[in-house]
């Protein structure tokens, strides 16, 4: 037990804690305090009220959460949100996303774009997001300037990009932007290199050698389509997976993105090496690259986060909206109601995410020593009344915008809705302008 703190920065009184450990734990009439970026109390109301807040938050009718953890992602490309809807993988990459970023990635285009992303994230609920994206250093930047919590992953490609030449580029711009971060508080770096099918099995050992050598996350697309799968084995004789785990790079650092077209062998794999599955269950659906077995996976050990993929594939940022989706499709994909229940899908994006980035030391759960991230999220209106569960009420009826508070390291990012770094009008202006100059280059202006 840690002593009761006698002062705090903020006393928060919501109706409901919902602190995602204990797995399932619904806590009625509990006070959370916060003092700089730590969590320090959480106790039962009563108690709470010998501790001295500089700020007390009275909240009738919210629960607190953890702040969701978005796993996946490529912020920026809210910019293509809409752009090519309607595709699947292959031509939606290969004839609409990849042209349209060769035309415009920049480091403003990332500046923006994720400015864009991070609004969207924190109205709907998250206060940590995976990146992987050209310009990391600009994403990099945003985040902090914005207060936002962030996973970078930095490309590796074998082929040129507007931000690099060749994967030992991609790989030395990006140790370089570790070097420049390292004292980050909110930006952590790994490697990302993009798939098994753009980075050769050469560099792919160069990443396994260095993030084990750094101690470093690594992020993967992989096993995003059974096509993808098919062709790995007639060229190779092998599976990604498997080609992956050749190369030295399955492992708990490891965060493999997508999994589809999983079978025994390959769910075997992933339990004993440890790896973490991404599932993105939205952005599957959407360009029906297939799905993921999650149900099988947990009950293998495996661990499963939550990501939306990108804006332009989805085409939201919402992980409300995922939790719920990835829920109704357990369900549907193994013929079982009881699949995938609420406590889960909730656990998948908060304390998976933060286990799969190698921080649930530090965030996913309120919990004392914790960071202070954490939502305020108003089940009072009729959409979510009667309220049976608070729980069951945040999956199958969040939507995001009943969201009203979040802090991140104890810092207040929206506060009745309001974002305390964003100025909303500026940020939509600076978005039209790409979008006219991006419509305008794809013959698309109207
Ligand atoms: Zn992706």
């Amino acid at each position: 037990m840690s002593p009761l703190p006698q002062t705090a920065d903020f006393l928060l009184h919501p109706d409901w804690v919902v602190p995602v450990v204990p797995h399932g734990a619904i806590l009625e009439n509990y006070s959370i305090a916060l003092t700089k970026d730590r969590i320090t109390a959480l106790l039962p109301r009563r108690e709470a009220q010998a501790i001295d807040a500089q700020q007390v938050l009275e909240l009738p009718g919210h629960t607190l959460l953890p702040g969701l953890i978005n796993c996946h992602g490529h912020a920026a490309m809210s910019l293509l949100r809409g752009y090519a809807d309607d595709q699947p993988l292959m031509p939606w990459l290969e004839q609409h996303i990849w042209p349209a970023e060769a035309a415009h990635a920049s480091a403003q285009f990332v500046h923006d774009g994720t400015e864009l992303a991070i609004a969207e994230m924190i109205r709907s609920g998250t206060t940590t997001f995976s990146d992987m994206y050209y310009f990391p250093d600009s994403c990099a930047a945003t985040a902090e300037r914005l207060g936002m919590r962030c996973q970078i992953t930095f490309p590796v490609l074998d082929f040129p990009t507007a931000w690099a030449r060749d994967a030992d580029e991609y790989i030395s711009k990006g140790l370089a932007l570790r070097d420049n971060i390292k004292h980050s508080k909110l930006v952590s770096l790994g490697f990302g290199p993009h798939a098994s099918y753009t980075v050769s099995e050469p560099n792919l050992v160069k990443v396994a050698i260095l993030a084990a050598e750094l101690d470093v996350a690594v992020q993967i697309h992989l096993h995003e389509t059974a096509g993808e799968v098919l062709l790995a084995v007639e060229q190779n004789g092998e599976r990604p997976l498997d080609t992956l785990h050749r190369l030295g790079l399955l492992g708990p650092r490891t965060q493999c993105v997508h999994m589809t077209d999983l079978g025994e062998q390959d769910i075997a794999l992933l339990a004993s090496t440890g790896a973490h599955v991404v599932h993105c269950p939205q952005s599957n659906m959407k360009l029906a690259s297939g799905t993921c077995p999650v149900s099988k996976l947990m009950s293998r050990g495996v661990n499963v986060a939550l990501g939306t993929d990108s804006a332009a594939s989805n085409n939201d940022l919402n992980l409300f909206g995922e939790m719920k989706t990835a829920a109704l499709l357990a369900k549907l994909q193994s013929g079982d109601a009881t699949t995938l229940p609420a406590a889960d899908a909730l656990a998948m994006a908060t304390i998976n995410g933060a286990r799969a980035m190698g921080m649930e030391e530090h965030i996913g759960s309120l919990e004392v020593g914790k960071q202070a991230d954490l939502i305020a999220v108003d089940l009072s209106g009729p959409e979510t009344q009667p309220l049976y569960s608070p729980l069951s009420q945040l999956v199958y009826t969040g939507n995001g915008s009943q969201v009203n508070h979040s802090w991140i390291a104890g810092e207040m990012v929206m506060e009745q809705r309001q974002l305390t770094h964003i100025d909303l009008p500026a940020l939509a202006t600076r978005t039209r302008a790409w979008q006219q100059r991006i419509a305008a280059t794809a013959g698309q202006d109207k």
